[in-house]
């Protein structure tokens, strides 16, 4: 019969690469709450609505990479519904926040997620249809000090310091400022205009994207294009006051927190809400990304909470594509043993097969981690199992069952000592029994 395997796109994490996983997971935790950060967890579909008007109709996301579907009633009164696997978080967040009225409390809201997320892209390595980001979103009313270029500074100072305690080595910060709705509706028309007599010169994309959405033009990686693409309007001409002054705010707070960084006047990001501060950090190449070299982008969105049709609530945040995190942690590490177990517990006989299980259970109890073989086993294939996966393994025979006293044979000194049962938890997790 045909096997089924695991649809195009998707996979299965397994140990132990879930062990990083979890550590990764752990540490964004850890640093999230010592920045005052709650968690969050939003539904994984939504009414495709709510990434129509938020991520923006013009976005790739939008328009080919949704798995929308239309979701048929159950009863009369029940109304089918299209409905959508999303795609990115913030829109969640900002809907759940006017939903809560989080606005209500007056307070800035810090909140982190950590989940999967759906594109129907072209898979390749560091690029799937179901991957997980962790990100945060600071939001709130104008007056919890949510548009303030500290923000900003802060978020970024926390994932520098996020990617150093992960271990990540060589990543960049690139910034830039993409301005208010009015600075970016006044660069969108001058790189319109800008465009026109050179569009024709450009591959079939950057052509169309010229007339429909032209600050996607600046994303593009297509070679032949890039020479035109430089000689286009910066965005930093456009900027207004305020937004410059909030640019210069954030880099000063960067300076002065020592967070290296870089302007890059293209980063203008895929979605549509963007305004003013936009961030991509990129590892380098041979990080184990391939062409895939962003490991997180972000940025804020004053306008968003209002497209969603709540109250003006300016935010900025981020989404690190963990997926790319660990591909860069498994490169940049040194090929790691996967952590061995404290002890395997090796049965004599069938007839011991409970007492070992007891015994387990005890060490177990105590924070140790424990396997148990079977009685069944020959002694040879005991010590062979117990070899690939302990340090040492504790022998239960008939005797050790009757006069409490264990052997513990340590594999890598070819040492075997007799320890009291009542000994066994506290020699073991101190390594008392030498190692
Ligand atoms: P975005 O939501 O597009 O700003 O993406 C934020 C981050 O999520 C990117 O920098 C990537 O690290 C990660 N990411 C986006 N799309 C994918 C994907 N299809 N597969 C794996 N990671 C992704």
């Amino acid at each position: 019969m045909a096997i089924i395997k695991a649809v195009r796109g998707t996979r299965d994490l397994l140990p132990p690469e879930t062990e990083l996983w979890n550590r990764v997971e752990a540490t964004a935790r850890s640093v999230f709450a010592r920045y005052g950060f709650g968690e969050i967890r939003t539904p994984l579909f939504e009414a495709t609505e709510l990434f129509a008007r938020g991520v923006g109709e013009e976005t790739d996301i939008v328009s080919k990479e949704m798995y929308t579907w239309e979701d048929r009633g159950r009863a009369e009164s029940d109304k089918g519904q299209s409905l959508t696997l999303r795609p990115e978080n913030t829109a969640g967040v900002v809907r759940a926040y006017i939903e809560h009225h989080l606005a209500d409390s007056g307070m800035l809201q810090k909140l982190f997620y950590i989940g999967p997320q759906f594109r129907r892209e072209r898979p390749q390595r560091g690029r799937y249809r179901q991957f997980w980001q962790i990100g945060a979103e600071v939001l709130g009313p104008q007056f919890s000090g949510s548009d303030s270029a500290l923000r900003d500074a802060e978020v970024l100072e926390m994932l520098a310091t996020l990617l150093n305690e992960l271990g990540i080595k060589g990543w960049r910060l690139a910034l830039n400022s993409v301005g208010s709705t009015d600075d970016r509706q006044r660069y969108s028309a001058a790189l319109r205009e800008a465009l026109q007599p050179v569009k024709h010169k450009m591959c079939e994309d950057n052509q169309r994207r010229a007339e429909t959405n032209p600050l996607r033009v600046l994303d593009s990686k297509e070679p032949n294009d890039q020479e035109i693409i430089d000689a286009l309007p910066k965005i930093g001409d456009f900027l207004g006051e305020d937004s410059r002054a909030h640019f210069e705010q954030v880099k000063a707070a960067l300076d002065a927190c020592g967070v290296p960084y870089t302007v890059d006047p293209r980063l203008v990001r895929g979605l549509d809400y963007y305004t003013r501060t936009t961030f991509e950090f990129t590892v380098p190449d041979g990080s184990g990304l391939g062409t895939q070299n962003a490991l997180l982008g972000g940025g804020r969105y004053d306008g968003l909470s209002e497209m969603l049709g709540g109250p003006k609530a300016p935010g900025i945040g981020f989404a690190i594509g963990e997926d790319r995190l660990i591909l860069t942690l498994l490169a940049q590490l040194e090929a790691k043993e996967p952590a061995r177990l404290d002890a395997f517990v090796a049965p004599m006989g069938v007839a011991q097969n409970p007492a070992a299980l007891k015994l387990a259970q005890e060490l177990r109890a105590a924070g140790l981690r424990i396997e148990v073989g079977d009685g069944a086993f020959r002694l040879r294939k005991s010590f062979e199992t117990a070899d690939k996966l302990a340090d040492k393994m504790i022998i239960v025979g008939e005797d050790e069952v009757n006069s409490g006293l264990f052997t513990v044979k340590t594999f890598s000194k070819g040492e075997q000592e007799k320890i009291p049962r009542a000994e066994l938890a506290e020699a073991l997790s101190f390594k008392k029994v030498s190692s």
